[in-house]
């Protein structure tokens, strides 16, 4: 929980950094070189020294560009807070505007009415995915495409909807009993939690059209490796975290105070692209797992300073309604072992297939028991049914997801009341290449 509260102060201050480039002003570390400069061409400015008028000045620039991005993301008492001790008429205005603006927000009904969109690797190029002799069919069914997740977003932006993560609908509270938070918004916006499933890059997607794993650019945001059809290997946003990343840098206000969603992770062929596993991999002579270790992690600190929270999806993608408990106990252990220490704790469960422990009746009983133990306090199913749908008691968070993929898509043409009608217009969203390809 607190780690997440610590990552969200950051994710500001990121956010606010980007802003700041944006509007040509130069922010934290170099503002000292930039003083400097700046007093050689224009004497008449000096000052170099902290303390001085013109560092004075930066660090005013840089608090008013920080009020102004908390404000865009609703915590407008964090705006007011940035501007504490400034003065001068535009701080006046702006912070008229954003007392205004705190007025009028307003709670959100009811938590457990929170819609939840999920997806899974979004496919890079279609013409080779959609031809892959082993997985096209699943591809299609199961996937889309970056073009599809970025006209999803834009709709879901359009429509008002605010990306919210989990711990800011939901916290234990002072006796350790989970409790609704209230999310505050302005009249008109409604959260939303977004998600992405398996996000290993898995050996089987190889060669298809996918990224290959994420990294660390030159920007210092996460962004994608990704290997083209001529074998050409490049960098940028492929995947769903640095797709939303570069979308929320042009609309800070598509995010609640630096939220942007869930990671569910499998553990047998590693994480975030890298072959983490020593189950796996601890005897190949090709990979080096610590080295793999070492670059998966500085990637998901990365994440997670930029508003990503982690999810357990089981370590070998694992049908927890089915299994045993014998097997269930391993697959924790496993999880445990090979992917916290790489992506921190959690008490997200973002269950394989969708493959609950209750239907809609409370959890109880022995699967609950251990998951509890484990630190789980949010648990994820699938239902396109409707959408949303949230369950609270004293032990946990549930909450439905919705499946947004190629037989979503295929299910929402032909149902004039389907849940996706919600969110999008599939004929404006629906990539081409599907049918070009038969699908
Ligand atoms: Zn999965």
């Amino acid at each position: 929980m607190w780690a997440n509260r610590r990552a969200r102060v950051t994710v500001l201050l990121t956010s606010t950094a980007a802003l700041g480039m944006l509007v040509g002003c130069s922010s934290t570390s170099e503002t000292t070189t930039s003083s400097s400069s700046e007093s050689v061409t224009h004497p008449s400015s000096t000052t170099s020294a902290d303390g001085t008028p013109a560092s004075r000045t930066q660090h005013r620039h840089r608090s008013v560009e920080r009020s102004r991005t908390a404000a865009a993301q609703y915590d407008y008492r964090g705006a007011l807070q940035h501007l504490e001790g400034l003065e001068g008429a535009d701080v006046d205005r702006l912070t008229t505007r954003i007392a205004a603006q705190k007025k009028d927000a307003v709670e959100w009904a009811d938590n457990a009415q929170i819609p939840h969109l999920f997806f899974h690797s979004l496919i890079v190029d279609a013409d080779r995915a959609f031809v892959s002799p082993d997985s096209a069919q699943g591809y299609a069914d199961y996937m889309v495409t970056v073009e599809e997740f970025r006209a999803v977003l834009a709709s879901v932006h359009d429509k008002g909807y605010v990306l919210v993560n989990p711990d800011d609908f939901a916290r234990e509270d002072a006796q350790g009993e989970m409790t609704y938070v209230p999310i505050t918004l302005p009249p008109g916006k409604k959260p939303l939690v977004i998600s992405e499933d398996d996000v290993s890059y898995y050996e089987y997607m190889k060669g298809d059209g996918f990224a290959t794993n994420m990294v660390i650019g030159d920007d210092g945001a996460v962004t994608n490796t990704y290997q083209d059809a001529s074998g050409t290997s490049v960098e940028g946003a492929y995947d769903m975290p640095a797709v939303v990343d570069e979308f929320v840098r042009k609309h800070p206000d598509f995010s609640y105070r630096g939220s942007k969603g869930i990671l569910a992770l499998t553990g047998y062929n590693g994480v975030l692209g890298y072959r983490t596993s020593d189950i796996e991999y601890g005897n190949d002579p090709d990979i080096d797992v610590d080295e793999q270790k070492r670059r998966a992690t500085a990637v998901a600190d990365t994440l997670k300073d930029d508003g990503w929270v982690f999810a357990s999806h089981t370590w070998g993608h694992t049908n927890v309604t089915d299994a045993s408990m014998t097997r269930l106990t391993a697959d924790t252990t496993k999880w445990k072992d090979e992917v916290a220490p790489i992506i921190g704790d959690t008490d997200l469960m973002i269950f394989p297939f969708g493959a609950d422990i209750s239907g809609v009746a409370p959890y109880n009983g022995p699967k609950y028991q251990l998951l509890k133990d484990d630190g789980f306090d949010f648990y994820f199913g699938i239902d396109s049914s409707t959408p949303a749908w949230g369950q609270l008691t004293g032990g946990y968070v549930r909450q439905a997801r919705i499946n947004v993929d190629g037989l979503s898509m295929a299910a929402a043409k032909t149902n004039d009341q389907h849940v996706l009608h919600d969110f999008f217009d599939v004929d404006e969203v629906i990539d081409p290449a599907r049918a070009e390809h038969g699908f």
